[in-house]
């Protein structure tokens, strides 16, 4: 098979998994069951036809609103779409059809949902932060980073936020970061191993700090109205799964 035609295959499928990412995001904060009902309209509850259904298009097609009650459809669904069929691409791109290209779409398509359901309703759902630690530390035992950096990685990631959210709580008497940040980097160290959960917590930090200094600039928020820590988390997590190993070893070669 021509690699265009295997580039444009993943680009569809991964497309058709955004979609159902976007089940997840809008169902798990809401705690409703993931395959029933079928997919309707949020306003007017009215089904939805298959070709209401078709990823990115349909959106498209129907400008952003719902065909009958002309309700605004959020452009949420669609950038989730795309950002899902971009995952598979480049996951392919960076690892081809290997085991470890699957291991690595499937923790990045959990950190769209993370990413979306923190950033609108500032949970980072149980249901996907506590298996996805079993399951990154699973698969350890047969890709990268193998399974002792996995479980060094469990408990430095979550390990070292918690001291971190520990000692905000003592010293400010206020809750800076929950417990769902924790299980989230738990899950980022068990699938990428301890360097990369600290690269990712770095970045995470970095950025964090850069758009709270940019919304007190702007004067649109202080640092208690912050944006939730865990979508910056994600994203670190994203940049660090695919840049992550050339900045650790370019780092490393200045001490070794
Ligand atoms: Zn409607």
């Amino acid at each position: 098979m021509p690699a265009g035609l295997v580039v444009l295959l993943l680009a569809i499928l991964g497309a058709c998994v955004g979609s159902f990412l976007n089940v997840c995001i809008y169902r798990l904060p809401r705690r409703e069951s993931l395959a029933w009902p079928a997919s309707h309209c949020t306003s007017c509850n009215r089904s939805l036809s298959w070709y209401e259904n078709v990823p990115i298009v349909s959106w498209a097609v129907l400008r952003g609103r719902c065909r009958t009650c002309r309700a605004p459809i959020s452009w949420m669904y669609p950038i989730v779409e795309i950002a899902t069929a971009l995952v598979f691409v480049i996951g392919y791109e960076l690892y081809g059809l290997t085991l470890l290209a699957a291991v690595r779409v499937l923790f990045a398509c959990a950190l769209i949902v993370l990413f979306v359901t923190d950033l609108q309703h500032k949970i980072l759902p149980n249901v996907i932060t506590v298996p996805g630690i079993a399951v990154g530390f699973a698969c350890s035992l047969f890709v990268p980073p193998g399974w002792r950096d996995s479980l060094f990685g469990i408990l430095i990631g979550g390990g070292a936020l918690f001291a971190i959210a520990e000692t905000y709580y003592r010293v400010r008497g206020q809750e800076g970061l929950g417990m769902g940040d924790v299980k989230l980097l738990g899950m980022i160290g068990a699938f990428l191993g301890w360097k990369l959960v600290l690269l990712t917590l770095v970045f995470a930090s970095c950025a964090g700090s850069l758009a709270g200094g940019v919304l007190i600039a702007s004067g649109r928020g202080s640092m208690k109205y912050a944006l939730p820590f865990g979508t910056f988390i994600a994203i670190g997590a994203l940049v660090a799964a695919i840049w992550g190993m050339p900045i650790v070893d370019w780092y490393t070669s200045f001490y070794v």
